[in-house]
């Protein structure tokens, strides 16, 4: 383990001004399935202040991250972690919006690995953008997928925007788990987290 200490002052900073960074278990258990893998590549997408990349790139052996990250504030922070992990070559970070970053740009093309952690409303559109540099026998992994329990009980909520998101959501989960090329595994772990992979073909 690489400098426990720091990371878990990274994370406990992060929960303090609420920047959404992946619980503790679920970082844990993207890190074990990059691992089962043996994963050289995972492409990103949110990053935030560093956080789990700088937990992907100092727990897998080997691995190289590439994130992307649209708001100025967390990217240039990220930077400066990485930075100060001493990161800087195992961790290629972009502003920009994934969803019109070009993906000339992307360094590590095809990756092992797709994380999807970022805006929870554009879900299938970061999926079928990304999808086609992932291996073919690589994972596409998703967080943030119950929306803290609130997906198990769409009626109930009141506001009216959270509502729309946690439909969004679940739109995305329907349309995921339905789909005739992949796989899809649920784990309920942080806050909910899938594993896709590609049907084998016959
Ligand atoms: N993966 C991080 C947490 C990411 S939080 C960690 O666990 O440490 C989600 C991030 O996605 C936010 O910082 C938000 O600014 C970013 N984001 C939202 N929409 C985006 C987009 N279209 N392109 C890139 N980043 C985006
Ligand atoms: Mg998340």
């Amino acid at each position: 383990m690489v400098r426990v200490i720091e990371l878990e002052d990274l994370e406990q900073d992060a929960l303090k001004r609420n920047i959404p960074v992946m619980q503790k278990e679920g970082i844990l258990f993207l890190i074990s399935q990059l691992q089962e893998i043996q994963a050289t590549s995972c492409l990103e997408i949110g990053s935030a202040i560093g956080y789990s990349a700088i937990m992907m790139a100092t727990h897998v052996d080997r691995l190289k991250v590439e994130t992307i990250e649209l708001d100025n504030e967390r990217y240039q922070e990220a930077v400066k972690h990485i930075d100060d992990f001493g990161l800087t070559q195992q961790i290629t970070i972009h502003h920009n919006d994934a969803l019109s970053f070009d993906e000339h740009f992307l360094h590590n093309t095809p990756y092992d690995c797709l994380f999807i952690d970022a805006a929870k409303a554009q879900y299938q559109k970061f999926f079928e953008k990304y999808v086609p540099y992932v291996k073919e026998k690589g994972i596409i992994i998703v967080d943030n997928l119950d929306f803290h329990g609130m997906i198990f009980d769409i009626d109930h909520i009141k506001n009216r925007n959270t509502k729309q998101l946690v439909k969004k959501i679940k739109r995305f989960k329907d349309w995921i788990f339905n789909h005739e090329d992949y796989d899809v595994n649920y784990y309920p772990i942080g806050d909910g987290i899938c594993v896709i992979k590609r049907k084998e073909k016959e």
